[in-house]
């Protein structure tokens, strides 16, 4: 006995070994490929909720050097010489709105460019206006819709929820 010689003895997989080897990578790639999307959501989710601690220290630390005072703009002030924070980061809700760093403000009147709100707000949530995520509260009187508000709270206006089931707007 001893290896075959000849023809025969030229190896290579037959064709139902290659389609053995073929189905494994494709139930491999079904299974790693949507576990890969939800690390992927996941991380945005993080990201997010990272980004709106950072504002929110910012407006503190503002708050106290302002003895006091939130900002009364779209928290561009945050910005300036980068002295709170370098820039406002972006909102992303997974997999629902574009992501977007601009700042709403929610106040009683005004004028300033960008998104102003009314009291009762409805367009405030879900992006709808202009798909503007991030909510900024300038005011003492609460909102009409969503939980109760108060001056120098920061949220992102999404009713949406995220991986573990939580509204964004309750962050
Ligand atoms: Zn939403």
């Amino acid at each position: 006995m001893g290896r075959p010689e000849g023809p025969r003895a030229v190896s290579g997989f037959t064709l139902i070994e290659l389609m053995i080897v073929v189905a494994i990578i494709g139930i491999l790639a079904a299974v790693a490929i949507p576990k890969f999307a939800d690390l992927l959501r996941k991380s945005q989710e993080g990201a997010t909720k990272g980004n709106l601690g950072q504002i929110r220290s910012a407006l503190s630390i503002y708050y106290a050097d302002s003895e006091g005072n939130f900002p009364s703009d779209d928290l561009s002030c945050l910005t300036v010489d980068a002295k709170y924070i370098a820039a406002i980061p972006k909102a992303k809700s997974p997999s629902y709105h574009p992501e977007d760093n601009r700042v709403c403000v929610g106040l009683l009147t005004g004028t300033a460019s960008g998104c102003r709100l009314g009291l009762g707000a409805p367009a405030a949530y879900d992006g709808q206006v202009n798909g503007i995520m991030w909510v900024y509260w300038e005011t003492d009187t609460p909102p009409l819709m969503g939980p109760v508000r108060s001056k120098g709270d920061f949220w992102l206006g999404c009713t949406h929820t995220d991986t573990k089931g939580t509204s964004w707007m309750s962050y």
